[in-house]
């Protein structure tokens, strides 16, 4: 079945990916007349339907006589959409992260590449759908000497090392220092792929590198059309003079970059860099570090607020670290004040969620025509609603969680499904009166416009920002100060910057502090310091607010001192006594069904397994806070590895044990999957 003719080289039976995620690839004839390359898309039988794939290569397996294989149908393109070495980074990526190498497609290529009437070849031939840049065009600034210096140390790091950690203070001008080296890159003839954590809330980024690098620059995001995605895409792998500069958030590590010098991973530290649902549960400065290597070119990695591990590959000598102590033109970086929220109440200094020293200082911003920006990291308006008379809370009917009380949409939703009812009139339990718990953004802006009504306000949340440009135009208000306070989620943390931001006030930072995780004072450090990085940019020094119950936690000395090495050193100490990473590497895995029993008997059952494979590495099930969701049951059981140890290995037996479980008749269709490095 295996023999070719001599006089033909084409290959008779080829392994093909499909995105589908479930085996690793699926083997089809080719019929005469066609000619697949490693790479290709291919249209290919599954079931009653058609399907579109990419083929891997030959197949060259004996194939049991009783299994029928099935003809390819149709080669939509001459060439191969996929190069040999991307194909190779996409099995690195479905290795490492131990999924199929079909779920690595789906989150590598661009939609329209699923499309058997799309054809490459015919796109090529059109013109024109990327828009022209003509706006202004501005010249790099020169840089300062911290800047200077900075520069200078990165491009002597490289030498010896491929990666470089850019550990810059909020301001301190990192994005400078990154256009730089872009450029000496683009001089070279070489392509630079800038990573962000999220493109929507990055247009005061993406409109400054646009102005330096014009149409060289390429914003590679969900927001253009399929047809504009491809468009990109097509041109990448041709290093095209319009996508010199391709910025993008954690799935452009995927994109054909064929001559790249540089890849910069900007907020290195943000979790949105590890996807966490569907598979591949990939990080993409892992990814992006790979690729590198593979096209050997550098990376930098930028932040105020390293993640943990990465400081500690810094010191460690594995990375390459270069400080920036200073905020650019000698600004202050800004004063934090602890206020005790306990003895705020207890002396009943307290407007709704609103200290007295915060109204008065927000009353002295806004007459001195200053803004402010409120954070909350919660939307909707509550939490949760509870009966004042026998504690019922109404909670989602497909997930074990309260449900959030919208205000202006008058009804309960849930955050992780979607589901939602209407609110109560009473309680539902016993007909007592319902009171809401908690508070979030939408709660906020209607305490902001009892307390200032003649402050302009706006929110900035998920929910007030689902429609296409509303990031922008929210964005672009506060800028031009047609609105004096910002209420917003998390989304206000991130690299933003307005000139006239004299105060930041974190209006309940303990929610952060009691999450049960080992991340969680990282996390909070990291988010508290990004959000008080808006206050104060231009002029005088801008002042944080940060009301809590615990204010003498140490993490906030930290942040007051706005002092990283601490923080990370008292960390750094706690992850070795405990064995967290950077010591071990976690990999999670999840037993997920709408079974609570079967998803029981397999959690025992791979425990089990586990236990004899890995001994005390592997823990107990775990029933988690969130237990039940989209009316499926969850249970976790946590894998430590010591970081000396064969990793590849520790994950081929974990996956034996795992085919073991799934292939039990008590656990069938029972979800069982691994996050590798889970975080
Ligand atoms: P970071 O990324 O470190 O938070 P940015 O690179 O965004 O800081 O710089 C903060 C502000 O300072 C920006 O408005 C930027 O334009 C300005 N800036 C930084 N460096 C320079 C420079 N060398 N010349 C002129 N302006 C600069
Ligand atoms: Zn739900």
């Amino acid at each position: 079945m295996c023999s070719t003719s001599p006089f033909l080289s084409k290959m008779q039976l080829i392994d093909v990916i499909l995105p589908l995620g479930i085996r690793e690839t699926y083997t089809y004839r080719v019929p005469d007349g066609m000619n697949p390359i490693a790479g290709m898309r291919v249209l290919v039988p599954l079931a009653k339907k058609e399907m579109i794939g990419i083929v891997l290569g030959e197949h060259t397996a004996p194939v049991p006589d009783t299994i029928q294989l099935r003809d390819i149908l149709l080669l939509p393109d001459a060439e191969p959409m996929v190069r040999v070495d991307q194909l190779r980074l996409w099995q690195w990526v479905a290795d490492y992260y131990m999924c199929p190498i079909g779920d690595v497609m789906a989150a590598a290529l661009p939609a329209k590449a699923n499309d058997k009437l799309y054809s490459f070849a015919a796109d090529a031939k059109r013109r024109v759908r990327l828009p022209e840049y003509t706006g202004e065009m501005e010249p790099i600034h020169p840089l300062n000497d911290q800047q200077q210096r900075a520069l200078q140390s990165i491009r002597e790091q490289w030498q010896s090392r491929d990666v470089v950690l850019l550990h810059g203070v909020t301001s301190s001008g990192k994005t400078e220092v990154y256009m730089h080296l872009m450029e000496e890159q683009l001089s070279q003839g070489k392509q630079v792929l800038y990573l962000v954590p999220e493109i929507a809330l990055t247009t005061q980024l993406t409109d400054r590198l646009q102005r330096v690098f014009g149409n060289q620059l390429c914003v590679y995001h969900s927001r253009v059309s399929d047809a504009q995605r491809m468009e990109m895409y097509r041109r990448i792998g041709l290093d095209d003079s319009r996508c010199k500069v391709v910025v993008g958030a954690r799935s452009a590590v995927f994109l054909p970059m064929t001559n790249v010098g540089l890849i910069i991973v900007d907020e290195e530290h943000e979790p949105s860099y590890k996807q966490q649902e569907p598979a591949p549960r990939y990080h993409a400065r892992s990814v992006a570090i790979m690729l590198a290597h593979q096209q050997g070119a550098k990376v930098l990695l930028g932040t105020a607020t390293p993640a943990v591990e990465t400081y500690y590959n810094a010191t460690q000598g594995k990375y390459g670290l270069v400080t920036m102590r200073e905020r650019f033109q000698g600004l202050q970086l800004p004063k934090i004040t602890m206020i005790d929220l306990q003895r705020q109440y207890h002396r009943k200094e307290m407007y709704d969620h609103f200290s007295d020293p915060l109204v008065d200082r927000i009353r002295e911003e806004l007459t001195k025509r200053k803004q402010i920006i409120l954070f909350q990291n919660r939307r909707g308006y509550a939490p949760m609603m509870m009966c004042t008379a026998c504690g019922h809370t109404p909670t989602c009917v497909n997930c074990d969680v309260p449900m959030t009380y919208h205000l202006r949409l008058r009804q309960l939703t849930c955050h992780y499904c979607g589901y939602t009812t209407e609110v109560p009139a009473v309680c539902p339990s016993c007909g007592g009166t319902m009171r809401v718990q908690g508070f979030g953004t939408e709660r906020l802006e209607e305490e902001v416009a009892k307390l200032f009504p003649e402050a302009r306000v706006l929110r900035m949340d998920l929910d007030s920002t689902r429609t296409k440009n509303a990031h922008q135009l929210i964005i672009d208000a506060f800028a031009r100060h047609e609105v004096d306070i910002l209420i917003g989620t998390q989304m206000v943390t991130k690299g933003l910057h307005f000139d006239d931001v004299s105060l930041v006030a974190v209006l309940n930072a303990d929610q952060m502090l009691n999450q049960p995780d080992f991340r969680n004072y990282e996390r909070a450090f990291q988010m508290l310091e990004q959000v008080s990085g808006r206050a104060g940019r231009k002029g005088s020094q801008g002042e944080v607010f940060i009301q809590t119950f615990h204010p003498d936690s140490p993490v906030f000395i930290d942040l007051m001192n706005h002092d990283y090495e601490t923080f990370y050193g008292k960390q750094i100490a706690e992850r070795e006594q405990f064995r967290y990473p950077p010591f071990t590497r976690l990999i999670d895995l999840t037993i997920r069904h709408t079974d609570l029993q079967r998803v029981t008997i397999a959690a025992a059952a791979l425990q089990i397994r586990l236990q004899q494979a890995f001994g005390a590495r592997c823990s107990m099930v775990i029933e988690p806070s969130l237990s039940r969701v989209q009316n499926e049951f969850i249970r976790l059981i946590r894998l430590r590895i010591e970081s000396g140890a064969n990793y590849a290995r520790a994950k081929q037996l974990l996956a034996e044990q795992m085919d073991y479980v799934r292939s039990l008749p008590t656990c069938k269709h029972v979800a069982i999957f691994a996050d590798v490095d889970a975080c």
